[in-house]
């Protein structure tokens, strides 16, 4: 092994067992704090005086018709757009706005998109490897021999997103339910302490979703991560769904449980009543 690569793999391990830098602090509020958040393209208000607040350990469900501005707040929470107005905090200790993206991933805030993007004619495996060493752009990765840290770790996302079984195969051949668990998981090799994910159930099967809710389900717990799912799919919102934040025209239209948001006069009108959804 030559030097560099023995250096990569001690970087890997270290930062591996290392906790972040400048952990989030939740001691004293929530993990996500949106304040009175605005943002125009064009004169156009995609986000209007936004107010958002997530727990620690929270699972949250953000429902609202197209165009509500679901995608232009997690565009915001990541640092892919910047507000024209108001405040957005990680714990009490990281002002999101003053952080470019990759700052802002490597503080734990995960984000899945609704396209799978995992490397098809890499194993299982080493889709999972090679999201660890994400970050490590000059450096060897699947080359790099595997600690036993790494490899514990895998095994134990493998074993989460109901993998285990299909390791060693190339990614391609994976359903695309399976696919969406796969980017999941590497997304939790980077242990993160908030997931954002956008419609992780488009096109997925009865029995792929119904696993999908328990992994998500599963996920989310204090001292685990806290997650945000934006779903269009209302069976599965139902299902899964602890406290649903509805939004419209850019702020929010209502909160509260399912049945809650599901019987207000408000919601019913602008979304729920439209696609004849409300049970
Ligand atoms: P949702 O995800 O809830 O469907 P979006 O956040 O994608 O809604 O969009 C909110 C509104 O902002 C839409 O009217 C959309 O056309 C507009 N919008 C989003 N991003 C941009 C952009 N980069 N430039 C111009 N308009 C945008
Ligand atoms: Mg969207």
């Amino acid at each position: 092994m030559n030097f560099l690569q023995s250096l990569a793999d001690r970087e890997r391990v270290f930062d591996f067992l290392a906790p972040a830098a400048s952990p989030v602090d939740v001691r004293h509020g929530p993990i996500l704090y949106l304040e009175d958040v605005s943002v125009s393209f064009d004169g156009f208000k995609a986000i209007d005086a936004l107010n958002l607040t997530i727990d620690d350990g929270e699972l949250r469900c953000i429902i609202g018709p197209n165009g509500a501005g679901k995608t232009t707040m997690m565009d915001i929470i990541t640092g892919k757009t910047r507000p024209d107005a108001g405040s957005a905090w990680f714990g009490s200790r990281h002002d999101l706005l003053t952080m470019n993206e990759p700052e802002i991933a490597s503080l734990g805030i995960g984000r899945k998109f609704q396209k799978p993007t995992v490397f098809e004619a890499l194993t299982v495996f080493e889709n999972l490897e090679l999201a660890m060493a994400a970050d490590k752009r000059i450096l060897p990765t699947l080359t790099a021999r595997l600690t036993g840290e790494v490899c514990e770790r895998i095994e134990e996302v493998l074993a989460t997103i109901g993998l285990i079984e299909l390791r060693q195969a190339p990614a391609g051949i994976l359903s695309h339910g399976q696919k969406q668990w796969l980017e999941i998981g590497m997304l939790l090799m980077q242990r993160p302490r908030l997931l954002l994910v956008d419609e992780p159930v488009a096109g997925m099967t009865e029995q792929e979703m119904e696993r999908t809710a328990e992994l998500l389900t599963g996920l989310a717990g204090k001292g685990k991560q806290s997650v945000v799912v934006v779903e269009h799919d209302m069976g599965f919102v139902r299902s899964i769904a602890r406290t649903v934040t509805v939004l419209h025209q850019g702020s929010v239209l209502a909160e509260g449980s399912m049945e809650r948001v599901a019987s207000d006069p408000k919601v019913v009108e602008v979304y729920l009543g439209v696609e004849g959804e409300v049970a």
